[in-house]
């Protein structure tokens, strides 16, 4: 039997860690967890390919997605549309995976009204200047994309109590172990250890 597929969120301000502990989770159990691959109108960076990173398409064709309600969430975020397709989603669930979305708040409040069963992770830096060393570590944005995603920052993260989990993002190896046991803690609940184990279960209650 196929065992259904869950959904976890995980936010965090850019630059947190986000893609750095959803690779090594995923990565842990790449047969049974998929990440979403979400649309954007941001332009790809240097080395970021269509399908894999994000699926990057124009405004004007994303504004025509969402009027043909093609999205379980969007948002703008730094002046861009990002969002999660439906048909994406519920194909990996149906496939029984579990499905990791990196979305920002805004996508996660949308998405608990849709799904409420949805597991929600907030990662917080260790301090600012953490964050900000980061940010500039990856290299990837030019210094006022980097001011300007520090100043969004603190917004961001004000929103992390509307999450299930939060993780600090300290120690990576620490944070590698939480994000596992939170994934980890989801499956061994009730429901879905009786879906994966009925014949066992159904066996051990024969008189
Ligand atoms: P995000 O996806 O949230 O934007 P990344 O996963 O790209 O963030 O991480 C940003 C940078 O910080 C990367 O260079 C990554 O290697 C580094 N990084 C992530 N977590 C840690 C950590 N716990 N300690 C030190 N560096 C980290
Ligand atoms: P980046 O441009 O660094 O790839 O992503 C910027 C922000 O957009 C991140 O906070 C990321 O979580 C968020 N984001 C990426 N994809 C989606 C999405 O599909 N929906 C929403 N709501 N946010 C997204």
């Amino acid at each position: 039997m196929s065992r259904t597929g869950t959904l976890f969120i995980i936010s965090a301000p850019s630059g947190t860690g986000k893609s750095t502990l959803l690779t090594h989770v995923i990565g842990l159990n790449p047969q049974k967890r998929m990440l979403s691959v979400s649309h954007t109108s941001r332009e790809a960076r240097k080395g970021e390919q269509h399908g894999v990173e994000y699926y990057f398409i124009s405004a004007e064709d994303f504004k025509e997605r969402i009027e043909k309600s093609e999205f379980v969430e969007w948002a703008e975020v730094f002046g861009n549309y990002y969002g999660t397709s439906k048909t994406a989603i519920e194909k990996i669930l149906l496939q029984g995976k579990d499905v990791f979305l990196d979305i920002d708040w805004q996508g996660a409040q949308q998405l608990k009204k849709v799904i409420p069963n949805v597991t929600t992770i907030y990662i917080l830096p260790p301090s600012k200047t953490v964050l900000y060393s980061r940010l500039q570590g990856r290299d990837l944005d030019a210094t006022d994309v980097v001011e300007h995603r520090m100043d969004e920052a603190v917004k961001e993260m004000s929103h992390h109590t509307e999450y299930d989990y939060v993780i600090i993002n300290d120690d990576l190896e620490q944070a590698k172990l939480e994000i596992q046991s939170i994934v980890m803690s989801k499956r061994l609940q009730r429901p879905y250890q009786i879906e994966k184990h009925h014949d066992l279960i159904k066996k051990l209650l024969e008189e």
